[in-house]
């Protein structure tokens, strides 16, 4: 199977949202690039980056927007919504506002995105185990309560980052097939 070379079946744009300073350029690196920077600016200019991948003999080219330093209550723009089919919705497991935040950043997405987006709760940092101010169990109920997919990640070690997309990229693909 080759992929990159002509033929695209599907493109998913993908969202990610959630606090500043949880992770989420990181995570975009590490998928997009397999790179990981601990000094990473923050970022500016809305921003997506892509990737092409093989789900079930078809080509999806994966496009994955990163937030433009908005991450401020409501500054994120309905254009950054526009389109979505997915979104992955973080948290650092060190920073217990972040996942209060959670329910907000959930509020925006239910009043911007498709009623269909599939969204995956991410609690990322989990390198940082002895800081962990989040439990396991905590954001397991809140994803179920709220029908979430959920999976705790570290962009730095590149644990579940790979695991995260290709969860919420299949579930996609399986809804429009
Ligand atoms: P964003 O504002 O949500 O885009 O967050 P960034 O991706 O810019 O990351 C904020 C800070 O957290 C940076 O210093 C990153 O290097 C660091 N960071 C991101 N992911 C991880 C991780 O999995 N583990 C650790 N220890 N640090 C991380
Ligand atoms: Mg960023």
């Amino acid at each position: 199977m080759t992929v990159g070379s002509d033929k695209i079946d599907y493109v998913f744009k993908v969202v990610l949202i959630g606090d500043s300073a949880v992770g989420k350029s990181q995570i975009l690196a590490r998928f997009a690039r397999n790179e990981f920077s601990l000094d990473s600016k923050a970022t500016i200019g809305v921003e997506f980056q892509t990737r092409t991948l093989v789900i079930q003999h078809k080509s999806v080219k994966a496009q994955i927007w990163d937030t433009a330093g908005q991450e401020r209550y409501r500054a994120v723009t309905s254009a950054y919504y526009r389109g979505a089919v997915g979104a992955l919705m973080v948290y650092d497991i060190t920073r217990r506002q972040s996942f209060d935040h959670i329910s907000r950043w959930l509020e925006e997405l239910r009043n911007h995105a498709d009623r269909n987006i599939v969204i995956m709760l991410v609690g990322n940092k989990t390198d940082l185990e002895d800081q962990r101010a989040v439990t396991t169990e905590d954001a397991r109920e809140f994803a179920q309560k709220e029908n979430l997919f959920f999976l705790e990640t570290s962009a730095l070690e590149a644990t579940n980052v790979e695991n995260a997309f290709q969860t919420v990229l299949t579930e996609i693909f399986n809804i429009v097939n």
